[in-house]
């Protein structure tokens, strides 16, 4: 399996290799104390198959960036009806794809999409209203992106199968460490850090306290740095 991470900044990420091009939460507006800013313009955006969002919060979507990138990757958008309100009549019907599925469900309802070589899975999971995870399918590679999912307690792992790659924040209380250890992904990407925070996790400062027992080769891209898993 080859898969190209490159964090966007914040909680986003660009994943790609043979069977596409994904951007999630990629396109935002910083907001201080809230993670890192965006490390890419719309305008920059490369050949993409979708561009997910994961809620309409601004640190997570900024509209006319995110318009922008769908121009000039050729994506189609897909979110929650809250997020793709965002853009009605801004872009043609065909490529916004709302993913939008029961609220406070346990475990989380979901809806699913495809476009081109990518399959992705919705999980209404909870933060403020009308918040996607998203597990993103492509080529060989699996790929689960928590975004600001407040309960990770409340998924059942096994219904995730086996997760080449988890991006997750481990909100205190959230159940972050139960859920990692029994998901056991073979790569896990810290998201939704502060520049200080990422700073603080590659010296090996951040997760302590947060997560115990803190489990090894948990990694945080500042944006614009790239892994290939
Ligand atoms: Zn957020």
């Amino acid at each position: 399996m080859a898969l190209k991470i490159t964090s966007t900044g914040n909680a986003g990420v660009f994943l790609e290799n043979a069977g596409g091009g994904v951007y999630i939460d990629s396109f935002f507006h910083k907001i201080a104390g809230s993670g890192s800013g965006p490390a890419f313009r719309g305008s920059q955006a490369r050949k993409a198959d979708l561009i997910l969002i994961s809620h309409a919060h601004p640190d997570h979507v900024d509209p006319a960036e995110t318009i922008a990138a769908a121009q000039a990757s050729g994506a189609a958008l897909a979110g929650p009806a809250a997020a793709m309100r965002l853009f009605k009549g801004r872009l043609p019907d065909g490529r916004l794809i709302e993913l939008e599925s029961p609220e406070r469900q346990r475990p989380p309802s979901t809806a699913s999409a495809r476009m081109g070589g990518v399959s992705v899975t919705s999980f209404r999971t909870y933060h403020a209203s009308g918040h996607n995870s998203y597990l993103v399918e492509m080529g060989d590679a699996r790929v689960y992106h928590d975004a600001d999912n407040e309960h990770a307690s409340r998924l059942n792992p096994a219904a995730l199968g086996q997760i080449d790659l988890l991006i997750l924040c481990p909100w205190a209380g959230s159940g972050a460490e139960r859920f990692v250890r029994a998901l056991a992904p073979a790569h896990w990407l810290l998201c939704h850090l502060t520049d200080e925070e990422i700073l603080a996790h590659q010296a090996g400062k951040f997760l302590p306290g947060l997560v115990d027992p803190v489990p090894p080769g948990v990694l945080a891209l500042a944006g614009g740095q790239s892994l290939e898993i």
